[in-house]
């Protein structure tokens, strides 16, 4: 709902267990999680620990799962928000929510802030967006003021996603704010059948199923294209009221998943 724009700092059950495949990403987001958990070893030696880094990807890798999984992993509070909510606000009232954010942040560290599609409100500024541009500028001033208003070692480490940081303002990856960048590709095959192996889990598939060629057969799918796949092909069994999922249901699945990209393609270019 628009009244509420974010995730209040909610526990999350979330692991790295959930997150298949992204191997590297991983390993970087293990450092900052250590940094959640145990600050006081890294301040020690004088070290500055980072406050954000940004998470690059294409829709759907799982940028939001990895975050989610952060949380769940250093066992402290998540908070969200979509920077295209704030598209939608009227006048001021994006700069006030990026305050009130931070200010619940504070009273809840340590803990994880995520950004989604940053660029909404983080673009370069003075050029072409679909607010208008002394809104979304606010807005970004006030989350670059919120950025600078808190020490490393206060406990607070903000996450944003984004697929394009080309056109980031740079004011935003300068030292201090989101000065780490974690590249979330699209899963190779391997990737693709470690992810159908977790969504598998919920499903009660056939014997006979072979993931591997399920894998093969889904170059350039993302995670969750996959997840959606795994759904898709439970329910077309059912339908047909076999008692457990098929080789020929996912075939189906996976052509209607590629049906819809083709069609969300089209609309886009
Ligand atoms: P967007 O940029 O569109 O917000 P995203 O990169 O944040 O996308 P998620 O929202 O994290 O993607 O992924 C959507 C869903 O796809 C996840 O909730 C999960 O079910 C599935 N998924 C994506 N990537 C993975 C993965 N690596 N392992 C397991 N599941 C995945």
């Amino acid at each position: 709902s628009r009244a509420q724009l974010f995730e209040k700092g909610t526990k999350v059950n979330v692991t790295f267990q959930d997150v298949a495949g992204l191997d590297e990403a991983k390993v970087e987001v293990m450092e900052i999680v250590d940094f959640l958990k145990n600050p006081k070893k890294y301040t020690a030696l004088g070290g500055k620990i980072p406050k954000g880094a940004l998470l690059v990807g294409p829709p759907g890798t799982g940028k939001t799962l990895l975050a989610k999984a952060m949380a769940g992993e250093a066992q402290v509070p998540f908070f969200s928000i979509s920077g295209s909510d704030f598209v939608e606000l009227f006048v001021g009232v994006g700069a006030s929510r990026v305050r009130d954010l931070f200010k619940q942040a504070r009273e809840k560290a340590p803990c994880i802030i995520f950004i989604d599609e940053i660029d909404a409100i983080g673009r370069a500024r003075g050029r072409n967006a679909i607010v208008s541009n002394d809104e979304r500028e606010n807005t970004l001033n006030q989350l670059l003021v919120e950025m600078d208003g808190f020490g490393g070692d206060t406990g607070i480490i903000i996450l944003a996603a984004t697929n394009r940081p080309d056109v980031l303002d740079s004011a935003l990856l300068r030292p201090g704010r989101f000065d780490r960048q974690i590249s979330i590709d699209r899963p190779d095959v391997k990737g693709r059948q470690q992810i159908f192996n977790v969504h598998l889990k919920a499903i009660k598939i056939s014997e006979t199923l072979d993931i591997h060629k399920l894998a093969e057969q889904t170059p350039g799918f993302a995670g969750a294209d996959i997840a959606n796949v795994c759904n898709e092909a439970a329910l077309i069994a059912a339908r047909k009221g076999k008692a457990a999922v098929d080789m020929s249901d996912f075939q189906d699945a996976i052509d209607r998943v590629i049906g819809g990209l083709e069609k969300k393609h089209k609309l886009i270019s």
